[in-house]
């Protein structure tokens, strides 16, 4: 058996954004700033797929901007919420320490640039506290980024109330909600959410195409200097197939999410449930406040590595920490954001749920985990030392 469970990474193509995409670059080649028929007739399409964003997060078209995936989206909000701040001399930035590196690091470079970022601890259950949040903003805090769901442990955070208490002190509010858009319902205007950052491939669409949301009213610099495209916003010719496979895959997606969540969430828990038998392992992230097809377990005693291999002999696609963190030595920075120990986060498993997961793969992916597990156990020294009693169990 086959069980794809790395949506968190990557998911696959939508067929229907597949088609949508070949007829765009066989028949709409046009460039949208072109003045004649095929060229109005591929801005037609991309005006058509930013109303369909739009209305999928309930925003209005002219606050979506199109970029080349959810790293670039981050970078342009925060770099610009920045330097917007400044000209006013606030230089104080707020964020969370288990982001996506595509916040984290930007924040790190601006901080060599002389701002100043508080990163917010995220307690043991994966979740930021609203009142930590409150404490941290001063007089010359210009920006707040959290992201909606962790990419890595799924939880959901607390981002209505993030935005309430932003608003009321004045500070810009942005989300990286890449891991939330069509998997939980979103609506910025009733959440309050200032800047919003999306990107097509983590639900059924293509890579390199991302969305940022920005509320009208709220000022957006470029980060790409060049032509007047996206507003004078983001500079570069369009990419028209992915922009319009983007919304398609955006529009299924968020229609099988609101017939498919009870059962995706109930194959989260019968997975959930089954991983918790194994000795010694613990879910990471609240049971609940986490997204519906989210899964991450530690198990004491092995690495995360090698369990991944043998998964992958049996046909499993998982991950041990974030995609982009895999290829480095250190664990995952969200394990230890939320307090694991160096040696069990190296013992990390994530599994991420698509739509159409059923019973048997789940079975599946809990019988053989529970195996491998197992196996690895038998030849791990640090196991050994764990039986002997020549270490604590910590799980
Ligand atoms: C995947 C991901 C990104 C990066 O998106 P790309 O389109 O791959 O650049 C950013 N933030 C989170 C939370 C993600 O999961």
């Amino acid at each position: 058996m086959n069980v794809y469970a790395d949506n968190a990474a990557t998911t696959r193509m939508s067929d229907t954004a597949i088609e949508v995409m070949l007829r765009c670059m066989k028949e709409e080649y046009g460039n949208p700033s072109s003045l004649y028929t095929i060229g109005q007739r591929a801005k037609e399409i991309l005006e058509e797929a930013r109303q369909t964003v739009a209305a999928e997060i309930g925003a209005e078209p002219g606050e979506i901007y199109f970029t080349s995936g959810g790293s670039e989206a981050d970078n342009q909000a925060i770099r610009s919420a920045a330097l917007l701040g400044k000209r006013k001399g606030k230089t104080h930035l707020i964020s969370t320490a288990f982001e996506h590196h595509a916040v984290l690091h930007t924040l790190r470079k601006l901080e060599k640039e002389g701002f100043r970022v508080t990163l917010l601890d995220v307690h043991e259950d994966g979740l930021v506290r609203p009142e930590e949040l409150e404490a941290a903003i001063g007089d010359d805090t210009c920006l707040v980024t959290v992201m909606y769901a962790n990419n890595e442990i799924g939880t959901i955070q607390p981002v209505d109330e993030i935005a309430k208490i932003c608003a009321a002190h004045g500070v810009l509010f942005h989300t990286d909600a890449v891991q939330a858009v069509a998997h939980v319902p979103i609506d910025v205007k009733k959440s309050g959410i200032d800047m919003l950052s999306a990107s097509a491939h983590k639900f059924h669409g293509p890579k390199g195409t991302g969305i940022l949301y920005v509320r009208r009213g709220v000022q957006l610099l470029n980060l790409i200097e060049g032509g007047g495209q996206e507003k004078g916003k983001r500079a570069g010719t369009e990419n028209v197939a992915g922009i319009a496979g983007t919304a398609a895959a955006l529009k299924e997606t968020a229609e099988a999410m609101r017939e498919k969540t009870e059962h995706i969430t109930a194959m989260r828990d019968r997975l959930i449930e089954g991983l918790s038998k194994i000795p010694h392992s613990a879910l990471n992230g609240d049971a609940k406040k986490r997204l519906p097809g989210n899964v991450n377990f530690c198990f004491e005693g092995i690495e995360g590595e090698s369990l991944l291999l043998h998964l992958d002999d049996r046909g499993i696609s998982a991950s041990s920490g974030s995609a982009c963190t895999s290829g480095s030595l250190d664990p995952s920075h969200v394990l230890l954001a939320i307090g694991r120990v160096h040696d069990v986060a190296h013992g990390s498993l994530r599994l991420t749920l698509g739509e159409d997961i059923t019973e048997e793969e789940v079975d599946y992916l809990i019988e053989n985990v529970a195996q491998v597990v197992e196996h690895l156990r038998g030849f791990s020294p640090v196991w050994r030392d764990l039986v002997q009693g020549k270490r604590e169990f910590i799980l």
